[in-house]
């Protein structure tokens, strides 16, 4: 049984001090891929070297987060696309999206990172890892007035069944972390409504830890607490739904 983590940020300053016995867990937990999409210009260095340490284990992706996008968003995309340009080896562009939540006064900038991001993805045919935070439709919006939307999925989804819906039959996949185990989510409803072929696995790392780690640090080797409650949602065994979400992901980013 293999497991992937498909978005977690393992190069964090959180993890500093135990990055190596971090990673081991995980690798003790049969998460053997860890996907991890980049936040801003000053992580580039931090994250290649942690994919240096563990090169068949951590894959990173290249990209601006939304909350990262300011005012200087051409400066900061040229040296994104330089990065995707270099000949290193990016298995994605992410983080990218749209977050109204902390910070509209730059709606503007961060849709036009989001939809030149996603136009580098289409042209390098790499997935996206998207964020959203109030703002799912503002980005399926973006999205459906581009040429062509690239593949990759909708991370950390907190939408309605409807958007879901949305989201799926525009060919992008949902990323499910932690919130799917909390008491008061109302995600496995929506979950139950949709199958599992839509979904890929995450922790958001060091976010969003699932139960029983809420409060504390996230980390990689708590995947299999996510797997689990889905396979309880789902009816299935631990074993399958590991095989569909692992193929999932290795699909759109390997
Ligand atoms: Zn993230």
């Amino acid at each position: 049984m293999i497991f992937v983590d498909s978005h977690t940020h393992l190069y964090a300053e959180e993890f500093l001090a135990d990055s190596d016995e971090m990673i081991q867990r995980a690798l003790s937990a049969n998460v053997n891929i860890m996907l991890l999409p980049n936040i801003d210009l000053e992580s580039i260095s931090t994250m290649k070297n942690l994919v240096e340490k563990h090169p068949n284990n951590c894959f990173p992706m290249m990209g601006i987060h939304p909350c990262s996008v300011t005012k200087n968003v051409e400066k900061e995309l040229e040296i994104i696309k330089l990065e995707l340009d270099s000949g290193y080896k990016y298995y994605g562009v992410g983080e990218i999206g749209m977050d109204l939540y902390w910070d509209k006064s730059t709606e503007p900038y961060q849709a036009l990172a989001f939809t030149t991001q996603c136009e580098w993805a289409v042209e390098r045919n790499l997935a996206v890892s998207i964020h959203t935070r109030n703002a799912t439709q503002a980005c399926i919006n973006l999205l459906k007035s581009m040429k062509q939307t690239p593949k990759g999925v909708f991370h950390c989804f907190s939408g309605t069944l409807e958007e879901a819906n949305i989201i799926i039959n525009m060919g992008f996949k949902l990323g499910i972390g932690g919130v799917v185990t909390y008491k008061n989510s109302t995600l496995p409803e929506i979950l139950k409504q949709l199958s599992p072929e839509n979904l890929v696995m995450e922790t958001d790392s060091p976010y969003l830890p699932p139960v029983p780690y809420r409060g504390k640090r996230n980390e990689s080797s708590y995947i299999p607490l996510i797997a689990q409650k889905l396979a309880d949602i789902y009816e299935i065994k631990l074993e399958e739904l590991a095989s569909i979400t692992t193929a999932n992901a290795v699909n759109l980013f390997m």
